[in-house]
């Protein structure tokens, strides 16, 4: 079986092992105090559905115990006036019955539906507050199924499991009761039938558990495909290496593995019933032989009814004890489900504000990196011992070759991820002792990857600042180099950008990301200029947006074209996660080390790409000037 989610980077460790299945679920008390401790806010409701339930289960039973004064005192005392009372009395509490059960389902309901949106708050916030860490290296099917179907479960485990569990144990007290007080030896002779029940749905129980298992990491694995294969990207990619039919595949080995077990699953619990049936039709047949026996040979106070009644109260018990056995493996499923949940919700915060924010008053944007190493997996390092310190109100470039750590670095000021060893200063305070929310809001990142939401021009930029006036759009918009281009659409700012902003170019998204991010001022600019070739036109609409920007606010630039590069104040070179040189473009260019090489092979060119770099202001280079 392969790693849950699929084959592709699948989280693992989330599910039970093969070993952990075959053996007997472990339902601890702490498991089951901890799932009713979500019960607890809802207790009245649940003392009332307890009593309509106990109401109901009752109501439901009176009939049969009337049968037996229907026969003795209506049929055999031929007593019209008792008949009809009996009969009467016997439909007017059927009648309650099912009045009483429809509020208690209604009340059962509304506490489902409160515990679950109570759980999914929960646990959307729990994940909302997990690390970059946890979602780069789970498969996003697996999260979405404990968001959805996992939790959805939780609604029928207690409109379903629950009440199947009071329900039928009421009625199955209820009704042995009734039975002792009518005859004992018939009783006993009745509960001797019951253990026949429990051997078959035992082992059904255990066997429907591990299928149980072994079709829901199926089903994350379907969800994992088909997020993978049917987003956006995801199906770009399939398309551009012509891997349909692989995939069509894939999904069909995996749909067909889940039919399978969704088979055997269903199929598990129903052979025992061929035993019940069995049980059911020679139950009642035992009872008129050993009370007709005990009728004429010992006891003839028993009367007919007496029997009648004890015939039909076995019959009422068939029903709560099959769902009560049938139960057992729907209560190790719902714990199953629960323990899942819990799984995730036990999940540890790794980015957590600290207990005693700093504030260092006025923030200004000043970074610092003090001896950094960072590791994203514990044991390749990425960064050795970066340090470096950005003045507030200056920009710097950090350059290098692909994979040498530029974006990482940039994750740590607002800490997507902590450092291993060393430390990030934000205006002179330790990022870990900053309030993470304002920290955040500090730090404006454009990052390589644009992401825009599907709705509007409008609404992405309102994302930055909820309550950004119209003026103040225009103003983003103008600075970040895209007015013209809104101002051209029919519908201007309401101009829809379609599913992850495709309706619009590379280059007009980062535009417009780059005016959500005016919008939201912060002191520090990080832009994470993107690797893939945009047209001249578009890089240098974004180089005229962005060359005033960084002037006024503290930047960092991760660049990959010259003219991003010239546009700082000071450069950075990173090599294998070491800073390796710093200084001025004119220096290091000069210094024959890893920018010059840099230089020759990647920026040189970079502005020339689509056209002369005088189209953008940039003087012909190499020259002395820089
Ligand atoms: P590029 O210029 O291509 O964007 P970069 O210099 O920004 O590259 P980083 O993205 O910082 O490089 O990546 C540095 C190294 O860390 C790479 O080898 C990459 O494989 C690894 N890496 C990046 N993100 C993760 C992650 N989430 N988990 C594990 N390793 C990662």
């Amino acid at each position: 079986m392969p790693p849950a989610g699929g084959r592709r980077g699948g989280p693992g460790g989330h599910y039970m092992s093969d070993e952990e299945l075959a053996a007997v679920p472990k339902v601890t008390s702490a498991l089951i105090k901890r799932v009713f401790s979500y019960l607890k806010p809802y207790w009245k409701q649940l003392i009332l559905v307890l009593l309509c339930i106990a109401l109901s289960s009752i109501a439901n039973l009176l009939p049969s115990i009337l049968t037996g004064k229907i026969i003795d005192e209506g049929l055999i005392g031929r007593s019209m006036k008792l008949l009809i009372i009996y009969i009467a009395a016997s439909f007017g509490v059927t009648v309650l019955a099912s009045l009483i059960g429809v509020g208690e389902s209604y009340i059962n309901n509304w506490i489902a539906q409160h515990i679950t949106f109570d759980m999914r708050n929960m646990m959307y916030e729990h994940l909302q507050r997990m690390s970059q860490r946890f979602f780069t290296s789970n498969n996003q099917g697996d999260i979405i199924t404990r968001m959805t179907s996992d939790i959805d479960g939780v609604e029928s485990v207690i409109t379903n499991t629950f009440k199947s569990i009071l329900s039928n144990s009421i009625t199955l007290v209820f009704a042995i009761v009734a039975m002792f007080q009518k005859n004992w030896i018939l009783a006993i002779l009745g509960i001797l039938i019951i253990p026949l029940f429990a051997v078959p749905t035992r082992r059904a129980g255990k066997t429907r558990w591990k299928l149980t298992n072994e079709a829901q990491q199926c089903n994350d694995e379907v969800n994992g495909i088909l997020n993978e294969t049917l987003s956006v990207s995801g199906q770009l990619l399939v398309k551009l290496f012509g891997k349909e039919e692989e995939e069509f595949e894939r999904y069909k080995a995996v749909n067909n593995r889940m039919i399978n077990l969704n088979i055997r699953e269903r199929m598990a619990g129903r052979w025992f019933f061929m035993v019940l049936n069995t049980v059911t039709n020679i139950g009642p047949m035992l009872l008129y032989l050993v009370g007709g026996i005990l009728i004429m040979k010992y006891d003839s106070t028993i009367t007919v009814g007496d029997i009648t009644v004890l015939v039909a109260l076995l019959g009422k018990t068939y029903m709560p004890v099959n769902s009560l056995l049938n139960i057992q493996v729907d209560w190790m499923r719902a714990m199953a489900l629960f323990s899942r949940i819990f799984d995730y919700y036990d999940m540890e915060i790794e980015i957590k504000d600290p207990e005693n924010p700093i504030t260092p008053g006025e923030f200004t944007g000043e970074v610092e990196f003090k001896n950094v190493d960072f590791s994203y997996d514990g044991t390749r390092q990425i960064l050795k011992d970066v340090s470096f310190k950005l003045e507030s109100g200056k920009s710097m470039a950090i350059v290098g070759p692909s994979g040498s750590g530029k974006s990482t670095i940039i994750n740590l000021i607002p800490r997507l991820y902590d450092v291993c060893a060393g430390a990030v200063f934000f205006d002179g305070v330790d990022v870990r002792n900053l309030s993470l929310a304002e920290l955040r809001k500090c730090v404006g990142v454009v990052s390589q990857e644009t992401y825009l939401f599907n709705g509007t021009i409008r609404d992405n930029l309102r994302y930055a600042s909820p309550d950004a006036t119209e003026d103040e759009m225009i103003a983003a918009c103008r600075k970040a180099n895209i007015y013209d281009f809104i101002e051209n659409q029919e519908l201007g700012l309401d101009t829809v950008v379609g599913n992850r902003g495709l309706k619009l170019s590379g280059g007009e998204k980062q535009r417009i990301s780059i005016a959500r991010v005016l919008l939201k001022d912060p002191k520090l600019l990080i832009f994470d200029e993107a690797t893939s070739a945009l047209d001249s036109i578009s890089e240098s609409k974004i180089q005229e947006a962005i060359d005033p920007i960084i002037k006024e606010r503290t930047s960092i630039l991760i660049a990959h074209r010259l003219s991003t590069i010239l546009a700082a104040d000071k450069i950075y070179v990173l090599k294998d996660g070491m800073i390796v040189e710093s200084g001025q473009h004119k220096d290091l260019v000069r210094a024959g080390g890893v920018y010059t090489e840099l230089y020759e092979t990647q920026f040189k060119n970079s502005d020339i790409i689509g056209g002369n770099p005088d189209d953008h202001g940039m003087a012909p280079f190499p020259s002395d000037e820089y």
